[in-house]
């Protein structure tokens, strides 16, 4: 006896991973769970399942495509309510069912290609209309998924969050607004701990949008290796800002403005008068202004991402995906040659089949499984 449980019997194929399933509900505590596992393994046949595997198994019995198996994972990790969403939507297959329609469109101008090909010497006109008809569909495409291909970057910072640099001279109060805005209104931090990625960093949630605040002012010199890679880090993150705080103080010169950089006046406490326009003024001292720099940013968040709207290209693999795709329809548009056109037209199908896991997979396969946890 190890304890009194349900059974509940999933008869395949309508299972999670396609195969029948059965679920022991036990009681929970460690023993139990330990026990019983361990009755179970001592079975021939019965082994503990690797990680990702019931997802991997859902994958090779159609229950999943690549795509939606990328979702699942976002999902598992997704913090803020816009990164579940965008998780979700990727999970429930709306990337992969574009890259579908996308495909047929594709596969339709190559069927016609085709036919160009077994035309006559003496039809050579009906040729150069489809020919000519093909190349201004191809071009209408190709716009098509540059757009989408632009919007990507959108959709990555809504999965990888936004990042915000705070730049400025030695102890213009750098630390101190850091502090100031993390701690200003927890709804703004990420409660979770163990979300910052290096001490340098805070994570906030900017009204459901994820985004980093780095303090540069942990950028020093250091002898430390683990530090240096760490400092390595911050500045490769800060590089590509989504949006600097330049701060400043009153005894600082003239400074120049920027895109996407924000003047940030500190010490008014000590005094109100600075050399340059600035947008904000604060004294992360007392307090005073760092509310509208808190609210500043939420709009401003809500504005970069748009998190109502879909956004679909969020993964590296899923961009490079789609850019394969849209270099081989616009050759095939300019193409001459209906043997290249075609040749052109399947590269494009082929790219977006990649999507949905259908073809080249062998090599992403393991990586992406690997981030699943044992029992996922
Ligand atoms: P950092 O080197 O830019 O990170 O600057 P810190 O945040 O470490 O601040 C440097 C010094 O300036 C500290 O002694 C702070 O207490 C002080 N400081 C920061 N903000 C203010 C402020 O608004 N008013 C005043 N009076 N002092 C401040």
């Amino acid at each position: 006896m190890l304890d009194s449980a349900m059974v509940v019997v999933f008869p395949g194929p309508a299972t999670a991973t396609g195969e029948d399933v059965a679920e022991l509900h036990l009681h929970g505590g460690t023993a139990v769970v330990s026990d019983v596992l361990e009755a179970l393994t001592r079975q021939a046949d019965v082994r503990l399942a690797e990680a990702g595997e019931f997802t991997r198994r859902a994958f090779s019995n159609n229950r999943l495509d690549l795509a939606q198996v990328e979702g699942l994972a976002d999902l598992i990790a997704a913090e803020t309510s816009s990164q579940r969403e965008q998780a979700l939507a990727l999970a429930g297959g709306a990337l992969s069912s574009f890259a579908d329609l996308w495909r047929m469109r594709i596969i339709a101008v190559l069927a016609q290609a085709e036919a160009g090909l077994d035309f006559a010497e003496g039809e050579a006109d009906v040729a150069e209309r489809i020919a000519e008809a093909s190349s201004s569909v191809l071009r209408t495409l190709a716009d098509e998924l540059d757009a989408l291909l632009i919007d990507g970057k959108r959709a990555a910072r809504i999965r990888d969050g936004l990042s915000i640099v705070v730049i400025g001279v030695p102890n213009v109060g750098k630390s101190s607004l850091v502090n100031a805005l993390s701690m200003r209104d927890a709804a703004i931090v990420t409660p979770i701990p163990g979300t910052t990625r290096d001490p340098v960093e805070v994570s906030l949630n900017l009204g459901g949008i994820a985004a980093t605040l780095i303090d540069t002012a942990g950028l020093r010199e250091t002898a430390d290796p683990v530090e240096q890679e760490g400092i390595r880090r911050a500045r490769a993150r800060a590089a590509n800002a989504d949006l600097i705080l330049h701060l400043i103080d009153p005894n600082d010169p003239t400074v120049t403005r920027a895109k996407n950089v924000w003047i940030i006046g500190n010490k008014i406490d000590l005094s109100p008068h600075f050399a340059s326009d600035v947008d904000y003024r604060i004294s992360a001292r007392t307090g005073d202004g760092i509310a509208a720099v808190g609210t500043a940013l939420l709009a401003w968040a809500q504005e970069t991402v748009r998190p109502g709207e879909p956004a679909l290209l969020a993964h590296a693999r899923h961009q490079a995906a789609f850019s394969d795709a849209v270099i081989s329809v616009r050759s095939a548009a300019e193409a001459t040659d209906d043997v290249l056109r075609a040749e052109d037209l399947r590269r494009a199908a082929h790219a977006l089949g990649r999507i949905a896991g259908r073809v080249d997979i062998d090599d992403v396969l393991d990586m992406i499984f690997s981030q699943f946890c044992i029992g996922k």
